[in-house]
């Protein structure tokens, strides 16, 4: 059979790759440890739930509406407008499968061939494949562990060139647990205004996981609430990661700007591609952005306790260098020191693949290695903390033991 050339050369998600071998691991009895998954490990909330569950019984069962129902969409243009200052109509909304999809669907709707996207790394691993599919050219502007992987406004700058047709943000970001400083985000924000012919693409998934307990200036803040840049950011968000609803695949888009002509189009794509997503989740979707506060921060309070007791832990590796994390669920520490070692089996340190291999096999953990967040991670590994505190203990204990073991 022919694979397309589009296809054939994009690469496997790395993140999933490792759960599947960590998964492996564990189905043949190990005590394995999986520091690799990107998804929260709380239930959905109780309220959620039940209004799934009430428009199941009520028989929501047809397909929605392309873009979603009328309540839902107006439930996500009233959240962008209270919570994030972004002036948005229900028109300009369109819910789809997972924040994902919407990403995709951004590119795809804004790309032509040879045009560049310009994305800050380390970056999420599948912003390149996506943009690469929709015949982007991706160009990375790097940003350093020692920094905390602060956005630089002039990086960004010297990036952008006649073929840039977007800058995608992704904070807080995956994987670099990392919400910029809102005075960095001013500054891009600042530099962003002299280009009107740059779009930007704001991912936000990470949003309501952002910890002042770590980090009291962290906050967030989005492109689309500026008024100069309101018209052309597209911005991306989702239930996944602020509401536990990873399986129920929903994510949403705003695209306010150009009297929502971008917003039809992609609506038009979405048409083509996927429909609505499934009709009873459409009534969730209210509940969670008008009721579902109180669950996030207990899920956010959690989070927080485990950013401080992974950043602690994690600062007392000496081969590792790590950013305090003040958002998401995710530390990205670089091991650079332990680049060259070998460990007791014999395994030679050469590349963070290399690292997150040998801890699998050697000390029964799972990282995610950094090469494919960008070329400027490829000596990091990234540790998720959605998991309990004494797992976290046990878990970069083991880090720390063989990081420690390496000569
Ligand atoms: N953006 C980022 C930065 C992510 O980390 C993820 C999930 N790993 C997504 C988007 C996709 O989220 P969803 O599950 O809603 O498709």
């Amino acid at each position: 059979m022919h694979i397309g050339a589009a296809v054939s050369v994009m690469k496997e998600s790395a993140t999933l790759a490792v759960s599947a071998k960590a998964a492996a691991l564990k189905a043949a009895g190990k005590p394995v440890i999986a520091f690799g998954v990107g998804e929260p490990d709380f239930d959905t909330p109780d309220l959620i739930r039940q209004a799934a569950q009430r428009g199941l019984d009520a028989g929501l069962t047809r397909y929605a509406p392309t873009p979603g129902d009328r309540a839902a969409r107006l439930a996500i243009a009233r959240k962008l407008q209270r919570e994030n200052g972004i002036a948005c109509e229900p028109e300009h909304v369109t819910i789809t499968v997972g924040a994902k999809h919407a990403i995709a669907m951004a590119l795809q709707t804004m790309l032509d061939p040879g045009d560049e996207v310009v994305l800050p790394g380390p970056a999420w691993v599948s912003y390149r494949p996506l943009i690469e599919l929709h015949g982007g050219v991706c160009r990375e502007v790097p940003s350093d562990v020692e920094d905390g992987f602060r956005l630089s406004p002039a990086d960004i700058e010297r990036a952008i060139t006649p073929r840039t047709r977007a800058v995608l943000l992704n904070s807080p970001s995956n994987p670099c647990g990392v919400a910029q400083h809102p005075q960095v985000m001013r500054q891009v924000f600042d530099m962003l205004a002299s280009h009107p012919g740059v779009m930007v693409l704001s991912d936000e998934i990470y949003e309501k996981l952002v910890y002042p307990e770590v980090d009291p200036v962290a906050a967030h803040v989005s492109p689309g609430a500026d008024p100069r840049l309101a018209e052309r950011t597209v911005t991306v968000n989702g239930m996944s990661k602020a509401y536990a609803m990873t399986g129920w695949r929903v994510g949403y888009l705003a695209a306010p700007g150009d009297g929502g002509r971008f917003a039809r189009q992609l609506i038009k794509l979405q048409g083509q591609l996927t429909n609505a997503i499934p009709s009873f989740i459409m009534p969730a979707i209210v509940a969670a952005l008008e009721h579902g506060a109180a669950g996030v921060e207990t899920m956010r309070r959690a989070f927080a306790a485990r950013a401080a007791l992974t950043h602690r832990l994690l600062s007392d590796i000496p081969r590792f260098r790590t950013a305090a994390p003040n958002a998401a669920f995710y530390a990205f520490p670089c091991m650079r020191p332990c680049m060259g070692l070998r460990t007791p089996a014999g395994r030679v340190i050469d590349s963070a693949q290399a690292f997150a291999e040998a801890l699998l096999e050697e000390a029964l953990v799972a990282v995610v290695p950094g090469e494919d967040f960008g070329a400027c991670a490829a000596t990091n590994v990234r540790i998720s903390f959605a998991c309990g505190e004494s797992t976290i203990t046990e878990g970069i204990g083991r880090i720390a033991a063989f990081t420690a073991s390496l000569r």
